[in-house]
């Protein structure tokens, strides 16, 4: 099965207590496509300015990503700046330069209007909606957001809510979004609002899976090597998302795998900064480290 994914691809400039970077490629459609290409052809929408270089995203290319989709404009690529302390699960935001996503409007070609998979990454909530106005029946569609719109566009972030099949979000915006402090009530009250699905992403501690009635919990790997966590959630989607996409199968266990994967990308992802470390990445590694998830998370059934 194939997606198309629309989001941002970005310049971001990263500061954590192991380094930092000016302007690397960064964008919530360039992390979950370089994660989401090991498992599915993807067609991905977006737009950057003149001063955005190609060869930056060739490896997606590489991979088979369709980046026909990404419009030039006059003026400059969206730009994100922001730093990290030693608690990596929470990104200070320090800037953000809209550039050209300001007059940007989505247009999905009349040969990708029927692509069974949409994932919306997070950009500007109206222009979700506008992704969703063109796209027909879809299987699956994925939204993804954060803290950035919940606070200044909350009204029609609710109304593309109300619009998907599955929505992924971490912890803190997930309270932030439904005031609510328990994650079992937040997830119950996003799905009350449309979505069957609702994904919980927490940081280095894993991720949550509310499918209809059931919840599932996906651990985070320990890891020996963290640099910088940007685009551990776009990864993460990028492996839930492309798994089903690969499976083409949408019942509770394929879910629970789906999450494993996630899990997986996102754990590859936070080891350099940027896309680095995904640019480099094997299939083989990525079935080794599915192994360890396994192996961290098994046991005996416990018999008192
Ligand atoms: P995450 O996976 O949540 O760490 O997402 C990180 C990516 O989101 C970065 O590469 C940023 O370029 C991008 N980003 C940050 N803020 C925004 C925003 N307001 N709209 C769209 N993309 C953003």
């Amino acid at each position: 099965m194939s997606i198309v994914v629309v989001g941002s691809v970005a310049y971001d400039s990263v500061k954590t207590p192991f380094g930092e970077v000016e302007k690397a490629l960064g964008g919530s459609a360039t992390h979950f496509s370089a994660s989401a290409s090991f498992f599915a052809k993807l067609h991905l929408i977006g737009v950057v300015g003149e001063d955005f270089e190609m060869k930056d995203i060739a490896f997606l290319k590489e991979r088979g990503v369709d980046c026909d989709g990404i419009k030039v404009e006059k003026g400059k690529t969206f730009h994100w700046k922001g730093q990290y302390g030693f608690d990596l699960n929470t990104a200070q935001t320090l800037e953000t330069h809209l550039n050209v996503f300001l007059n940007f409007s989505p247009e999905i070609p009349a040969h990708l209007q029927e692509t069974p998979i949409l994932f919306l990454g997070n950009i500007h909530p109206a222009l979700q909606l506008k992704v969703l106005d063109q796209v027909k029946n879809p299987k699956l569609t994925v939204l993804d957001t954060m803290n950035f719109w919940i606070s200044s566009e909350l009204e029609t972030l609710k109304k593309v809510i109300s619009r998907v099949k599955m929505v992924i979000i971490n912890e803190g915006e997930a309270r932030e979004l439904t005031r609510e402090a328990a994650l079992l009530t937040a997830a119950r009250k996003i799905q009350s609002w449309g979505p069957e699905i609702v994904v919980i992403k927490r940081g280095e501690y894993g991720a949550l899976l509310f499918f209809k009635d059931h919840v599932f919990s996906a651990p985070g790997l320990p890891l020996e090597t963290v640099k910088d966590p940007t685009g551990a959630g776009d990864s993460f989607a990028g492996g839930v998302v492309g798994y089903l996409a690969m499976k083409n199968n949408y019942d509770l266990p394929t879910f629970k795998q789906s999450l494993i994967v996630g899990s997986t990308m996102a754990s590859f992802n936070v080891e350099d900064f940027s896309c680095k470390r995904l640019q480099a990445l094997t299939k083989k590694e990525i079935s080794d480290r599915i192994r360890l998830f396994k192996e961290l998370s098994h046991f005996e059934e416990v018999k008192i």
